[in-house]
């Protein structure tokens, strides 16, 4: 599915992710960057040795998660988008999942959008809980979302109710 569609399948996803203990520890670092390309701004950007690539340039990331402590700095750096946040120590109901945004408008703290799936799909109303948009992060927001436990795999991306 991966390589026709560029979708991955929901094992692949869940094959990067950290168990749910350490996700219910506190924010860490979901990385989907499935192929060996020349690219590594995200081992660069990481000042806690928590993403490896090693000598060779065209390997994928490994992560070491208990190194993550989540300060989404290198969800910005990512050139492919391939980055997110996942924290499941606020709630047991919901997950809180910051991914990085580069649609304007942006959206506001407190604002109800569609959350979707990696198909573009809906899945449910998110809450946006925080946008971040500092210069540092030259162009590439951060948008914070509280999502369902249940989607916590599914969910990828959001979309502003039009006006
Ligand atoms: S969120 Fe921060 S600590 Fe975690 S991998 Fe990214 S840059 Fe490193
Ligand atoms: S910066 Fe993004 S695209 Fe490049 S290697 Fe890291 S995760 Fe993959």
């Amino acid at each position: 599915m991966l390589e026709k569609t560029g979708v991955p399948t929901k094992e692949q996803v869940m094959n990067e992710f950290p168990d749910i203990s350490r996700i219910n520890e506190g924010p860490v670092v979901v990385i989907e960057c499935f192929k060996e390309i020349p690219c590594n701004p995200c081992t660069i950007a990481c000042k806690f040795d928590a993403i490896h690539i090693g000598e060779d340039i065209n390997k994928r990331p490994e992560v070491t998660e208990d190194n993550c402590i989540g300060c989404s700095v290198c969800l910005s750096k990512c050139p492919g988008l391939a980055i997110m946040l996942v924290d499941g120590s606020k709630s047991e109901e919901y997950v809180h999942m910051t991914i990085p945004y580069e649609f304007y408008p942006l959206p506001e703290e407190g604002d109800i959008v569609e959350g979707l799936d990696r198909e573009g799909e809906f899945l449910e109303k998110v809450k946006v809980l925080k946008v971040t948009n500092p210069k540092s992060y030259d162009r590439t927001p951060l948008v914070k979302l509280e999502v369902s436990r249940k989607y916590m795999y599914d969910f990828r991306n959001i979309r502003l109710e039009e006006m």
